[in-house]
């Protein structure tokens, strides 16, 4: 990236900052070129969710929903055949519907999977036991499901009281943390970006008065917040639910392709229908 007016560096560290007077003074250091104090009159912290400025600033993230940070499971699987077996159309992810609501996303186009889904309130899963709920998800034994690795996550719904305190302003997940349901965290840091940064330059200049800055809390705080729930735009679920419905057609091919989610699923051996595929994914909102 090359931009006349961003001088980017990497592997540097922001160390301390300190608000006062006309500007920020900010301590870096870099594993290879050692420590650089520099002066700014403005700061914008972009470092991500934990955003450590935030904290330092005393910055209170406000959380819409109490269960905003349900826990999630993931895993890193491989699933031979998988692709051939399921009567769905070929897809970059599937959505389960099913108690555990599974979203198995391809991550090479083959046998490789990223697999999510809510975990109950005070749910520990082993890796064997996580490979057994895939395979009962997917109603194929459990050799048919090599877990590669598991994690537990949490997600969250949360946005910054205020972006702005004096010389310092927050953009990014520092400023607003939402669930990754939908794909709003990044396009709503790029808006706050666009915002804040004509407004800087505006100030900068001199053809604006710094109190212009306060309008940048005004303007994007309702948008962070409205993705992160505050208009019931997302809302979590907390725990599975209802009862087991086979999602494959064990050992049998599939036969041409299906319109995604569409009511011509063939039912499985069971007589049930089975689950519904996202050719181009539909976010779902939780
Ligand atoms: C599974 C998942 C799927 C997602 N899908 C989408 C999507 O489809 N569309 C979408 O818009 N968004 C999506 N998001 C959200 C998106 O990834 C984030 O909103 C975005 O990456 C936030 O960017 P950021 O620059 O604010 O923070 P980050 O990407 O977290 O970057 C912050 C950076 O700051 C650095 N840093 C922290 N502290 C310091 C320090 N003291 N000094 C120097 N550097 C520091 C960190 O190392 C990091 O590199 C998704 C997120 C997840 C988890």
């Amino acid at each position: 990236m090359s931009q006349p007016s961003v001088d980017l560096r990497y592997r540097w560290c922001c160390e301390t900052f300190q608000d006062g007077g006309n500007g920020v003074r900010v301590r870096l250091s870099s594993c290879g070129y050692g420590s650089r104090l520099v002066l700014a009159r403005y700061l914008v912290a972009c470092d991500g969710a934990a955003s450590p400025i935030r904290r330092a600033l005393g910055l209170a993230s406000v959380r819409d929903a109490a269960d905003a940070r349900a826990r999630w499971q993931g895993a890193l699987v491989r699933l031979p055949g998988l692709r051939q077996r399921t009567p769905h159309a070929p897809a970059v992810q599937y959505y389960l519907i099913n108690p555990r609501r599974m979203i198995l996303g391809s991550l090479d186009g083959g046998d490789l999977w990223r697999v999510t889904f809510p975990l109950a309130g005070g749910e520990d899963l082993t890796a064997g036991e996580v490979r057994a709920i895939i395979a009962g998800a997917l109603d194929c034994g459990t050799g048919s499901v090599e877990v590669l690795d598991t994690r537990e996550w949490s997600g969250d719904a949360a946005v910054a009281e205020s972006f702005r305190s004096g010389h310092v302003l927050l953009a990014g997940d520092a400023a607003h943390r939402m669930w990754p349901s939908g794909g709003h965290g990044m396009n709503t840091g790029l808006g706050d970006v666009a915002n804040v940064g004509w407004k800087i330059e505006a100030v900068l200049r001199g053809w604006a008065p710094p109190a212009l800055l306060d309008t940048y809390t005004t303007e994007r705080r309702p948008t962070a917040s409205a993705w992160c729930g505050g208009h019931g735009a997302i809302t979590v679920p907390t725990s599975p639910c209802g009862p087991t419905r086979p999602w494959m057609t064990p050992n049998r091919p599939r036969s041409g392709t299906r319109s995604a989610g569409g009511s011509s699923a063939p039912a499985s051996p069971s007589g049930r229908r089975s689950a519904s595929s996202s050719a181009s994914p539909t976010p779902t909102r939780r």
